[in-house]
């Protein structure tokens, strides 16, 4: 028997970080998760607590990682994702971005483990060319509300780079474009979760400015494949994840009005500081390299993401035994 290969998840409990759990449990791998709950969940990975090759440990990347024993990989998902959420923990944010990061590849070089971090498609900002290719240097405004998560995950980029180059860590960048599905936490402000409440408690839906601006959704099954794919190949530079199918969040909030049988109306409220206009990335790096395309449609993906949230207490039905 082969010894099975050990792989540490930061943002273990988290949406993304759960799902890749699941997935490095599939391919036999020893799972070390790790998060600090801040905005991870356990019920994302409570099922898999029973497994032998499955451990968590409750701890925070931004204080001194130290993990006992070999490890082969390490995949740094620690972070808060979303608008809402880093706007109310702007610091942590830029600390696990940072701090976390430089602790992970100290410790990816310590234990000559393969790192992936986890980039994101905010690096382009509000992007001036469209779609996004991995070379556009971005449009960040570094100090407005949300450049405490873009230029955190600017400065993880450059730093894995620098690891790279000086120091020989075996490093790869994956850039993460609007990624959902089961798991993404109902309050978590996003437009998906939002919507979907909004339209399953019968209130209006919250379009942001006159809902023009354009995202590009990737059904997390695929976001999962890409990065594992990323993973083991050998290619260092920053690769774009996501589905190049866009949509307007108007058209967004009308599709998701429709899939789940709501009467609810569309209500405009104020478009939040620095919201990018357009979203799309050009995955032609991920097709050439990883022979990655996205499978799933948008609308069967949200399908299944409903399907989920039907599933939640505050929506299940009740049936009378
Ligand atoms: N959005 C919206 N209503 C909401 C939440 C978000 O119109 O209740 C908009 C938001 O302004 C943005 C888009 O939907 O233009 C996607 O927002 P999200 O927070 O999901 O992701 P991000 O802005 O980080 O891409």
């Amino acid at each position: 028997m082969t010894e099975r290969k050990r792989v540490l998840i930061t943002g273990g409990a988290g949406f993304l970080g759960s799902h890749l759990c699941d997935r490095f449990i599939k391919e036999d791998f020893h799972v070390i998760a790790m998060d600090n709950l801040l905005t991870g969940n356990l019920d994302n990975i409570s099922h898999l607590f029973r497994l032998p090759n499955f451990e968590f440990h409750n701890y925070d990347v931004t204080r001194f990682v130290h993990v006992a024993g070999k490890l082969d990989y390490i995949l740094h998902f620690a972070s808060p994702a979303s608008p809402i959420d880093y706007l109310k923990m702007p610091i942590q944010t830029m600390k696990v971005g940072s701090i976390g990061t430089m602790h992970l590849l100290g410790l990816a070089k310590e234990k000559e483990a393969r790192i992936l971090v986890a980039s994101t498609s905010e690096v382009y900002g509000d992007p001036t060319i469209h779609p996004q290719t991995e070379e556009y240097w971005g449009n960040v405004n570094p100090i407005g509300p949300r450049g405490v998560y873009d230029e955190a995950k600017r400065f993880m980029e450059a730093i894995t780079m620098a690891y790279h180059r000086f120091h020989g860590v075996d490093t790869r960048i994956v850039r993460i474009f609007n990624t959902f599905g089961a798991r993404m936490r109902l309050d978590d402000g996003r437009a998906l979760p939002a919507f979907m409440a909004q339209a399953l408690r019968g209130e209006d839906i919250t379009v942001f400015g006159d809902g023009s601006q354009t995202r590009s959704f990737t059904y997390v099954e695929d976001e999962v494949e890409g990065i594992f794919r990323l993973l083991m190949s050998d290619y260092n530079y920053p690769v774009n994840i996501g589905n190049p199918e866009e949509i307007s969040i108007k058209d967004f909030a009308e599709e998701i009005v429709k899939i789940t049988n709501s009467g609810s109306k569309i209500s405009y409220e104020p478009l939040p500081e620095d919201d990018p206009k357009q979203r799309k990335p050009d995955i032609s790096k991920a097709k050439e390299i990883l022979n990655w395309t996205p499978k799933v449609k948008r609308e069967e993906g949200l399908r299944i993401t409903l399907e989920y949230f039907m599933n939640l207490p505050e929506f299940k039905k009740q049936t009378v035994a």
